[in-house]
């Protein structure tokens, strides 16, 4: 049966902004640029179209494969060469959207092969989606897209189904076969997010990359962080987000209690490219939602 998403018009809207949103932020990441500025810029965007970020936007770094965002202190700047995937979201009343692409700073034309990569490996699993197909099938199109390319898939990095207010709901979509017995069902929304790599092609977890997020709802006695999850709910946010210094001190006080997500660093030191779409299954293809 077809399961749609209520209002799915505020599922398209929210995509076409988080789209917007990625092509803004691949065209900021230049040589000298602050990186806390280029998160800010994105996030402020987002909110003024009337969106609110699904989730920090991710700024991670050449073996760095996801889960950074710059910390409030953060005045570090891009330099000639980095390879950063601009990974972005935004949700309309929790209806989210989830895309990201790569880009290498100063325009060279090192990582070609690893970007076109994931531009190919993402396109191919897209080309795979319509109601009742193996998920397995999308995993062996990405998977021999980047084979193709002479690189590995990061096996350990997954796609995901999207439900309201659950970035991450029940499906994976592995970047390699043979992990999934699922089906897609028309009318889910699902993150397609192939990611290459030229090292050992799984993740391990770096240092906290800033990023935290509530599993249950805090003690209504804790009146702080009790403000702080109706601003976020469950979903992903950062300190950056928290500009007051009653919240800010409550969280730091809290963070064990959160989930705090490491970054993911490549464990051959391979560097990594990623690229990522949020789609809605059909009867017979895809409705890329974040093009
Ligand atoms: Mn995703
Ligand atoms: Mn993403």
């Amino acid at each position: 049966m077809a399961k749609y998403p209520e209002s799915l018009e505020s599922w398209r809207e929210a995509a076409r902004i988080a789209g917007r949103a990625r092509e803004l932020g691949l065209g900021l990441v230049t040589p000298g640029a602050l990186r806390r500025e280029v998160a800010e810029r994105i996030e402020s965007f987002i909110r003024s179209e009337g969106a609110e970020p699904a989730f920090p936007a991710n700024l991670s770094r050449n073996v760095e494969a996801a889960h950074y965002t710059p910390s409030p202190e953060d005045d570090a700047v891009f330099e000639v060469g980095d390879l950063v995937k601009v990974d972005v979201g935004a949700h309309l009343n929790g209806a989210i959207a989830d895309t990201a692409m790569t880009v290498e700073v100063g325009g060279g034309r090192q990582y070609q092969n690893l970007i076109g990569a994931v531009r190919e490996a993402v396109e191919a699993g897209i080309g795979r989606v319509r109601a009742g197909v193996a998920v397995n099938d999308l995993s062996l199109a990405i998977e021999a897209a980047i084979h193709r390319r002479g690189l590995k898939p990061v096996t350990n990095l997954t796609g995901h189904t999207i439900e309201r207010y659950l970035l991450h709901a029940g499906k994976s979509i592995p970047n390699a076969s043979g992990m999934s017995a699922e089906r897609l069902e028309e009318g889910e929304v699902v993150a397609i997010e192939p990611f290459a790599t030229n090292g050992f092609g799984e993740i391990g977890n770096g240092e906290f990359g800033n990023i935290v997020r509530f599993r249950l709802a805090p003690p209504v006695a804790e009146a702080a962080l009790s403000r702080l999850f109706g601003r976020f709910r469950t979903l992903p946010f950062t300190a950056r987000w928290v500009p007051d210094e009653v919240e800010r001190k409550a969280l730091t006080r809290a963070l064990r209690k959160l989930q705090s997500y490491p970054v993911f660093v490549e464990r051959g030191g391979g560097f990594v490219a990623q690229a990522e779409h949020t789609v809605l299954v059909l009867p017979d293809g895809a409705e890329v939602l974040t093009r």
